[in-house]
């Protein structure tokens, strides 16, 4: 089993090489592509070339990130450089982007569930967001956090945090978010560009998944299902934060949303109030996450993969509850 290396090491591995692609996981979100641009804006400050790459096309939430335009999307790597930085993302599979591990490779990342197949593996499950990891990495190699270093670095741990909700919200994210305000983040302008700038569609599909929840075990899980007709009838893909809803209601400990984003094909988000450890649930599919939020893909027909999953849970909470 490989060990966790340290920002020195991970700072010796930057030093000699001048040319990067840095890439994140699928889906991705505030945390990864705040991180993955504002460590190609630390590494061009101190004379190194990068090319962020993404598997999709740049989620319209995120358009507005400073450094978004010259995010490249493509299913496999755009430059003929010889090492890859991963941000934020478990195993290579997991970036949507082919070719990463044929390169000299660093993976940087903030998840206790990480495959550690780097050359280096500096991981840090007690920040907040991967972002603060990248504050760390610009300042021991002498990059100033610029005011759009400070927006991205903002963004990730607004988002990794759930708007300053989740239970890794501890004094140091907060002490982050703050410096970031003083490097000239705007955390008004910023809360509107993440969340209050959406599509009608966005909530007419929540209103979708909304009508679909249901609970069981005793009102203990609750989940919510959106068909792929639903996206298709929609016109977006955007269900970021709709499982909250579920998650919310009073009694409820496991919340799931079953997203069907091709047909047969459910990628599934998991979160908990930390009774069970939804990560661990994901990773005996496939997936993974944090303890209280976490993701998988399954493929098959609705009902047994919905079974699949909720009676795993429902065993969980029955050992943990009694
Ligand atoms: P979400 O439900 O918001 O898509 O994901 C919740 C958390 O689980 C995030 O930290 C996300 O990165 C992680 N996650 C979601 N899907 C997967 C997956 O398939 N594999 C892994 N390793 N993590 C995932
Ligand atoms: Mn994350």
């Amino acid at each position: 089993m490989k060990s966790v290396d340290t920002l020195d090491r991970v700072v010796d591995w930057l030093g000699p090489r001048d040319d990067f692609v840095i890439a994140s996981h699928a889906d991705p979100d505030g945390d990864s592509l705040g991180s993955s641009i504002a460590l190609a804006m630390a590494l061009e400050q101190v004379g190194k070339r990068s090319t962020v790459v993404i598997g999709q096309s740049m989620p319209r939430r995120y358009r507005w990130l400073p450094g978004a335009s010259k995010v490249v999307s493509a299913e496999r790597i755009p430059t003929d450089t010889r090492a890859s930085i991963l941000v934020e993302c478990s195993e290579f599979a997991r970036s949507g982007v082919r070719g990463l591990d044929t390169l000299e490779s660093l993976n940087i990342d903030h998840h206790t569930k990480n495959g550690m197949y780097a050359e280096v593996n500096w991981i840090d499950p007690s920040a907040a967001a991967t972002g603060m990891m990248i504050q760390e990495l610009a300042d021991a190699l002498g990059a100033e956090v610029t005011s759009a270093m400070a927006s991205l670095l903002y963004v990730t741990v607004l988002t990794d945090t759930g708007s300053f909700h989740h239970s890794n919200t501890d004094a140091r994210a907060m002490a982050f978010a703050s410096e970031m305000l003083g490097f000239g983040a705007n955390a008004s302008v910023i809360a509107e560009q993440v969340y209050g700038d959406y599509p009608a569609a966005r909530i007419h599909l929540m209103g979708d998944a909304l009508s679909s929840l249901k609970r069981v075990a005793a009102g203990r899980i609750a989940f919510m299902f959106l068909p792929f007709s639903a996206f298709e009838r929609r016109g977006t893909r955007d269900t970021e934060a709709f499982v909250n809803h579920a998650q919310g209601i009073d009694g409820v400990k496991i919340s799931l949303l079953f997203k069907e984003v091709d047909p047969g094909v459910f990628r599934i988000s998991l979160r908990s109030d930390g009774s069970v450890d939804v990560a661990e649930v994901a990773s005996h599919h496939g997936g993974g996450g944090h303890p209280r939020a976490a993701g998988c893909q399954i493929e098959g027909a609705f009902e047994s993969v919905r079974d699949r999953l909720v009676d795993e849970i429902h065993s969980v909470l029955e050992d943990v509850d009694g």
